[in-house]
């Protein structure tokens, strides 16, 4: 049996997908890329924008087109879309046979199940999970996908929900509130992915930095660092996302202590306006994340910073957007994932006036890329003719470049006309001889 998964949005919906395709492969599924050939079809859904959730609605159509030759077709949606319409996707897409919210995803197996019974028995399915579980019954999945060749990264899920308030934010509304992952259970994760290769893992939750500190007898996320250099033998360590309130000086000072943390740190920050920020209800202001920012980059002067940014949040006046601009100068930023203001559904920014105009939005964004860009660039061109190093991914034979990324993930193209042997999974010294906005030629030292 084949089974065909469709993921959209943020990397939270990429390890859950991996984690089904576990679930899947249990089963006696393969992964296809092929949707029209699958027995199931499951689309793992992103709701963060209104344009994401437009997406889905058009791949729904999309695979409604191939039912007639394939009617046996099991037809799922999860994810943060499944968790925000519920039912009514039902309604708008009739021939789904399974809605489930990323609380449900270890029950895939038994939703599949009962989905092909009623189909075999000539009947619909109409099977919905969308209730969230209680903190102390959620249940992360401990199965570790290894269906995926060469992997050097590997995510690793420590946390699930936010309990935070961002006024633009559907995240708490669709993933819940915040459960931390035992971290007995992390440590076995990141123990058997380093048995299969793995060298660089990236911990993931929406608060990494608030980690156990709501559960009685759990280490903090500055413990659970350390736990993992201690315990495993892991190479590199990473983490997304944090919270620009939640990063205490003991987290700072891992950065200090423990080499096996990336000089990398993603820190969301959103505005450069104190005012908006605060409209934002994002708990912070920019005095505080620079003070942040100037903690680490004191204990590690190689640190980089990427963000995210928000532009054209209601109220936001052409000063308030000039602060923004500033703020990514003098944090320097390496990357920003940058977009204009979405309202979504059950947010509290739906009471604010959304009276920036798209046009603004638009006019405001691609100042803010275009700055970015000519940052990135600064920042990258000072690399030129240093020696850096960088872990090894993969080999483009068309290109005659070995792919990687430094520790403060610069993406890397080594060139190699003629590899002698592989070097994936390899922490490889090499010159920078280019340097792009984006990326870096490399030739081997
Ligand atoms: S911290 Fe704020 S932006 Fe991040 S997931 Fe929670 S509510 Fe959303």
């Amino acid at each position: 049996m084949k089974a065909h998964l469709k993921t959209y949005g943020c990397q939270m919906n990429v390890q859950d997908s991996l984690q089904m395709k576990g679930l899947l492969a249990k089963q006696g599924y393969d992964h296809t890329d092929n949707a029209s050939e699958a027995d199931m079809v499951l689309l793992v859904t992103c709701s963060i924008r209104e344009k994401a959730v437009d997406k889905v609605y058009s791949d729904l159509g999309r695979i409604r087109e191939m039912l007639p030759d394939n009617p046996n077709m099991v037809v799922g949606v999860s994810g943060c879309v499944a968790q925000q319409e519920k039912e009514n996707l039902f309604k708008r897409f009739p021939f789904v046979d399974m809605v489930f919210g990323p609380d449900a995803v270890s029950e895939l197996p038994t939703m599949l199940k009962d989905a092909r019974d009623q189909k075999q028995k000539g009947f619909k399915s109409r099977i919905l999970k969308t209730k969230f579980h209680h903190k102390k019954d959620f249940e992360f999945v401990n199965l570790l996908y290894d269906g995926e060749e060469n992997r050097v990264k590997a995510y690793v899920n420590i946390q699930k929900g936010c309990d935070n308030v961002c006024a633009f934010c559907i995240v708490p509304r669709v993933r819940g509130a915040e459960v931390s992952r035992p971290s007995s259970q992390i440590i076995d994760e990141i123990k058997a992915l380093v048995d299969l290769g793995v060298k660089d893992v990236t911990l993931l939750g929406q608060n990494v930095n608030s980690y156990g500190l709501k559960d009685t007898g759990e280490v903090t996320f500055a413990q659970l660092l350390e736990k993992i250099a201690k315990e495993t033998n892991l190479a590199q360590l990473r983490f997304t996302t944090s919270h620009p309130k939640d990063v205490g000086d003991d987290l700072v000072e891992q950065f200090k202590n423990l080499s096996i943390l990336a000089p990398h740190f993603h820190l969301p920050v959103q505005s450069g306006s104190d005012r908006i920020l605060q409209a934002m209800r994002r708990q912070y202001d920019t005095k505080h994340y620079l003070t942040v920012v100037e903690k680490l980059k004191k204990v590690r002067p190689d640190i980089v910073f990427t963000t995210d940014f928000i532009v054209g949040f209601p109220g936001e006046t052409a000063e308030d957007f000039e602060a923004t601009i500033n703020l990514l100068h003098t944090v320097g930023y390496d990357l920003s994932f940058s977009f204009t203001y979405s309202p979504r559904p059950g947010t509290t920014a739906l009471r604010l006036e959304d009276n920036v105009s798209e046009e603004v939005k638009k006019e405001r964004l691609d100042i803010l890329l275009n700055r970015q860009r000519q940052v990135s660039g600064a920042n990258n061109a000072k690399l030129l003719d240093t020696q850096q190093t960088m872990l090894v991914e993969n080999y483009s034979a068309e290109n005659k470049t070995w792919f990687g990324r430094t520790g403060t993930n610069k993406i890397v193209h080594l060139q190699d006309e003629n590899p002698k042997r592989s070097l994936t999974g390899e922490f490889v010294k090499v010159k920078v001889i280019k340097a792009n906005p984006h990326s870096l030629i490399a030739e081997a030292i």
